[in-house]
């Protein structure tokens, strides 16, 4: 049977894949304490997939004590560079060995279009994970500038205990952003996903376990957010914790710090990222899929969409036209086990139900709704949204304003270059943007004004895996995900200085 086959099989019975769906301490797969389980729904169907272990905060304090236990004994923070760079290395490839089962794993339990897991989601999770392993033994400490009486060495070593909260959007790609950099640079790991994706990250725990991963060194612990991820949050024996999710929640991480241990908090918060499309800019059927693709890809359930496109009013009615065709023509919704599908559901119901509720709020303010702005699909039991624009909105409007985390696009003119940059950067959020000129000054102007983590000319994008990842303002705290700037986050910076002045033998 094909691949292909065999994904279609599992569209209605995912019966031939063994989910992993118990926490992962010390090395194996535990029940919740009070074995407590709840239920992981298909967002294609709405139906019941799977149940899951229900944790709690014993059950962060068991795997927070097996995080301490295996880094105290250096089975894994004592070992040198490269021998970590050697288990991690085997971790990627059983990832890129299994990525198959992964991929169907993900589409099933998060709704995400199988064509992107399998070409974007699980190779760029084991090349992240092989990026930070290559990286970490080619890294040098250094030595300060002293006279002779002292040799002072500056050097990084890991933080400890590393908490991580990660969203349901990416669930194995936010794993290994945490993940690769935490592990390598020799932490031990109390990771939560996201309630909703458990499955995939339980799958990958294994996997670094088969690697050679020792035990205790990663623990993963289902759970509801304001239990388990709340209790990583105020553990007193966790150094660092890195979270990404809704500023809303993010910002309790802080509280939670302050409140228990000052550890580290690290946040990669949400957006309302600008895409600013200049009078000059290049030709528009080169641009317009590349606008449509930073807010409908992954439904527009991605901190860094390009939810507001600010267009010069000469080029407005034209490059909206070819959205609204784009968006029918291209954007095909439907199950996201099927290779055509670029738009699958929306994670959950609750969540479709909100992102109507913005289209409404739209509608109520005064935008002009030009393509969507209603549910598809019903008959399939799933969460499944029309691709949505608005056009002619201004930048005071709620769709404008707030995340919507779904594929919704707000068209805002603007006439002046000045008044693009103002518009652009009111917002609370700073996470990424985009502009699209053919000038380089202009390129040049509005890469250094637009207050982002990310600015992306001629193109919608978050860089690589060797460039740091971000927010301003509201859209993140204390670091980045990705490159060698990631391993600041989850290492102290050590001096050690010696004295030289004394006998001379
Ligand atoms: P949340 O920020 O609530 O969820 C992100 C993670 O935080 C999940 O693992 C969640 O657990 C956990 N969490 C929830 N409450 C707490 C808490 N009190 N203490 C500690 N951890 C907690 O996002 P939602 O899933 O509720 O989505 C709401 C909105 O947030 C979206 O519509 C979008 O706007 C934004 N968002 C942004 C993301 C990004 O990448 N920047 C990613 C996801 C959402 P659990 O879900 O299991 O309860």
């Amino acid at each position: 049977m094909e691949v292909r086959d065999v994904a279609r099989t599992m569209t209605r019975g995912a019966d031939a894949i063994q989910f992993r769906t118990s926490a992962w301490i010390d090395g194996a797969f535990v029940a919740a304490q009070d074995g407590r389980t709840y239920t992981s729904e298909n967002p294609a169907t709405g139906a019941p997939l799977v149940e899951v272990a229900l944790c709690g905060a014993a059950d962060v304090d068991r795997a927070v004590a097996a995080a301490r236990r295996s880094f105290e004994t250096g089975v894994w923070s004592d070992l040198s560079p490269s021998e970590r760079k050697r288990t991690l290395l085997r971790f990627a490839d059983l990832i890129d060995a299994n990525r198959e089962e992964l991929a169907i794993t993900e589409t099933l339990d998060s709704g995400k279009p199988i064509v992107d897991v399998r070409a974007l989601d699980i190779p760029d999770t084991a090349a992240t994970i092989r990026w930070h392993a290559e990286a970490i033994d080619k890294l040098y400490g250094q030595v300060a500038p002293t006279g002779p009486s002292a040799v002072a060495m500056i050097v990084r070593e890991p933080a400890g205990v590393v908490g991580a909260v990660i969203p349901w959007n990416y669930p194995a790609l936010m794993a290994a952003w945490k993940l690769g950099p935490a592990l390598a640079t020799g932490n031990s790991v109390v990771i939560k996903p996201a309630g909703q994706t458990a499955l995939s990250l339980l799958r990958m725990a294994e996997l670094a376990g088969e690697a050679g991963l020792p035990p205790g060194v990663l623990n993963v612990v289902p759970g509801p957010g304001e239990v388990v991820g709340a209790a990583i949050a105020r553990h007193p024996d966790i150094d660092v914790v890195a979270f990404t999710g809704s500023t809303e929640i993010g910002r309790r991480f802080l509280h939670h710090s302050a409140d228990s241990n000052l550890k580290r908090v690290v946040l990669e918060l949400g957006g309302k990222s600008p895409q600013v499309v200049m009078a000059d800019a290049p030709p528009l059927d080169q641009i317009a899929p590349k606008i449509l693709d930073a807010i409908f890809w992954n439904m527009g359930e991605n901190c860094s969409a390009g939810s507001r496109l600010i267009v010069h009013r000469s080029r407005q009615a034209e490059l909206v036209e070819r959205l609204v065709a784009a968006a029918t023509e291209d954007w095909r919704v439907g199950d996201p086990m099927d290779d055509e599908t670029r738009i699958g559901p929306l994670v959950t119901r609750g969540h479709l139900e909100r992102v109507l509720g913005y289209i409404e709020a739209g509608r109520q303010d005064g935008a002009r709704l030009v393509a969507g702005g209603r549910r598809v699909l019903e008959g399939t039991g799933g969460h499944y949204l029309a691709p949505t624009i608005f056009d002619d909105a201004t930048n005071q409007m709620r769709i404008a304003r707030e995340e919507i985390f779904g594929p919704v696009l707000t068209v805002i003119p603007f006439d002046t270059e000045a008044e693009a940059i103002a518009i652009a950067n009111d917002t609370p959020y700073g996470l990424a943007a985009s502009v699209y000129t053919e000038n380089l000054r202009v390129a040049h102007r509005m890469a250094r004004a637009l207050r982002a983590g990310t600015v992306g000319v001629n193109a919608y994008s978050e860089g690589d895996l060797s460039t740091p990842f971000g927010g301003y303002k509201q859209s993140g705290f204390g670091g980045h995900d990705k490159s060698i700037h990631a391993h600041d986050q989850y290492t102290e910076l050590k001096t050690i200085w010696i004295d030289m002045t004394g006998h001379e033998s």
